[in-house]
């Protein structure tokens, strides 16, 4: 038996600092997971977790020290940033418990949950899934990993992003509503975590527009930086 056609190449991620590549399985994301972002969408409260998904070749690797070219997406007027930690599991499980999950973490890296915000609102007006405004081609530009034992203190690290030069998000990952390690319990307990699954931890506030030709500088302290033009 053979393919039918090639299959797909895996997505991968490489890491900081040798010559591995992470390979991704499943990308999910924690929505509304910052209190001032939540506000500025209209929503107040600590809710319960909630997570939507992007598919693994959304990613757009940008290494270190380069400028990744995100192409403009089709069918949007409002294309917003959202400035994310993202982790990366090297192990898998269910029903894993908070205080154990950090030895399901392989290591971090930044991204951003680039949103066809239009879309998304009419999709929440309609009660539509979102996955249009959300898991489009290259909507995922990220950094590589950093292994855990490499990254520092993130979870009190600062976490920001410019756009030309212009400060747009700032903020610290200790403002997280659900905290990596309680993300990692409630996702655990609807899906089975896989090695390779990226979890993007959710967005400060000041998310807003960028147009084409706009460059986006963000990072997590510890981490590298990320740099995105939109080409
Ligand atoms: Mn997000």
């Amino acid at each position: 038996m053979s393919y039918v056609f090639p299959p797909a190449p895996i997505t991968t991620v490489p890491v900081v600092g040798s010559d591995n590549l992470f390979p991704v399985h499943r990308i999910y994301c924690v929505g509304r997971n910052y209190a001032e972002h939540a506000k500025e969408m209209g929503f107040t409260g600590r809710e319960a977790p909630f997570f939507f998904m992007k598919p693994a070749d959304a990613v757009l690797v940008v290494s270190d020290g380069a400028t990744g070219e995100m192409p403009y997406p089709t069918l949007t007027q409002d294309l917003h940033h959202e400035i994310e930690l993202v982790v990366a599991l090297g192990k898998g499980g269910k029903n894993i418990k908070a205080a154990d999950a950090f030895e399901h973490i392989f290591g971090y890296a930044v991204g951003l949950d680039m949103t066809r915000r239009d879309l998304q609102a009419e999709a929440k007006k309609q009660g539509r899934p979102w996955e249009i405004g959300k898991g489009f081609d290259h909507s995922a530009p990220m950094t590589p990993i950093v292994p855990t034992a490499q990254a520092g203190d993130i979870h009190n690290a600062a976490i920001w992003l410019n756009v030309n030069g212009a400060k747009r998000q700032s903020s610290e990952v200790t403002k997280l509503i659900w905290s990596v390690a309680e993300t990692i319990e409630v996702l655990s307990q609807a899906w089975e975590l896989q090695a390779g699954d990226l979890i993007f931890s959710g967005t400060p506030e000041g998310v807003a527009a960028v147009l084409k030709g706009d460059l986006l500088e963000g990072g997590v302290q510890g981490l590298p930086a990320l740099k995105v033009k939109l080409v």
